[in-house]
């Protein structure tokens, strides 16, 4: 294989960080350095080029606008580079992987998000590992889509969610098989892996002013909070976690009301459960009821493609396509299709 030439994004996250007077946080120039130094010592380590970003962010204040950054660094060196990596915290990864992967459409190269547990100032630590694992995969043609390496795994980005606050393997992908893994040597499964695109790569930048809320359900919500929420001003869009197979309470007559009157003022919502895997069916009275509120199936998608979806249909132009025509429909290999 010809020498793979990688862009790398530098975010922020544990993975840079180092102990400060106010615990660990990201000093700039750090991470760059520690891995010039593991490429040097890695043999086939690809070459690459870095951007810091500024300031680099503990990932917990990751905005929307960070993904048209990072989506638009991406398109800006698409024709020069062979493949893309993404250093990030953990704590909203799994939302920027579920983003880029709606953003960048007809994505022809593999893009790695990662991060670690450990910080590389710290002894041992995941983040070489982690690093030299995203940095493989990056420089694979093979792959057409954005994905996490964590842990010695290769999931798809918008199937993966942050599952273990306070473990090596943080991240799981439960409604989808992992796509590869190192065990001694590196391997992926190109059957689950997305085909190469049929269209030219695209950039779709999302508008991050959009008002798009999260709503989880739980015996004790008060249907009043509930209202507000659904009727405060410029509400686009709300994912709801609802219960196990996507159940609602079919007897809260004044919750679904809400819910009907907000679908048809045009707010978007999108149902999908609330457990850690699983998806949203019509098989229950409990949950049939919310369809007929117009609430459009998440089937099998993470809370973190969900959301990210949304920012991503609802920023496209009305006229092209409508909310519902495609939220139900897999774009980017997020859902098992029914
Ligand atoms: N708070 C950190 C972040 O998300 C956690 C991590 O990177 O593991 O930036």
């Amino acid at each position: 294989m010809p020498q793979q030439r990688l862009f790398v994004i530098y975010a922020g996250g544990t993975i840079g960080m180092q102990a400060g007077p106010n615990g660990y946080a990201p000093t700039p120039g750090h991470l760059p350095a520690e891995l010039a130094r593991i490429a040097a010592r890695t043999p086939g380590f690809p070459a690459y080029t870095l951007k810091e970003y500024a300031p680099l962010i503990d990932s917990s204040n990751l905005r929307p606008e960070h993904w048209n950054t990072m989506a638009a660094d991406i398109a800006a060196r698409y024709a020069d580079y062979d493949g893309f990596v993404i250093i990030h915290g953990t704590d909203t990864l799994a939302y920027t992987a579920s983003a880029l992967s709606f953003m960048l459409e007809n994505l022809g190269k593999p893009v790695i998000v990662t991060g670690s547990m450990v910080p590389l100032s710290e002894h041992p630590n995941d983040a070489e590992q982690n690093l030299v694992d995203a940095f493989h995969w990056a420089a694979q043609p093979q792959l057409h889509e954005v994905c996490v390496a964590f842990n010695r795994q290769l999931l798809r980005g918008n199937r993966s969610r942050k599952l273990w606050g306070a473990e090596i393997g943080a991240f799981g992908s439960p409604n989808y098989p992992i796509l590869g893994r190192v065990q001694g040597h590196a391997e992926f499964n190109p059957a689950l892996c997305l085909p190469a695109p049929r269209g030219p790569f695209a950039l779709h930048t999302i508008d991050a002013g959009l008002h798009i809320a999260g709503l989880k359900l739980y015996p004790g919500y008060s249907v009043r909070m509930i209202e507000r929420l659904l009727l405060s001003d410029d509400l686009a869009g709300v994912v709801l976690e609802s219960y196990g197979a996507g159940n609602a309470p079919d007897a809260d007559t004044a919750l679904l009301a809400a819910f009907a009157a907000a679908t048809e003022r045009g707010v978007v919502i999108v149902n999908v459960t609330q457990c850690v895997s699983g998806k949203v069916s019509d098989s229950y009275a409990a949950g049939s009821v919310l369809s007929r509120a117009g609430l459009i199936s998440g089937q099998d998608m993470t809370p973190e493609a969900a959301l990210s979806k949304l920012y991503y249909q609802l920023s496209q132009p009305k006229q092209i396509l409508g909310p519902d025509d495609l939220l139900s429909t897999s774009l980017r290999g997020e859902l098992t299709p029914r």
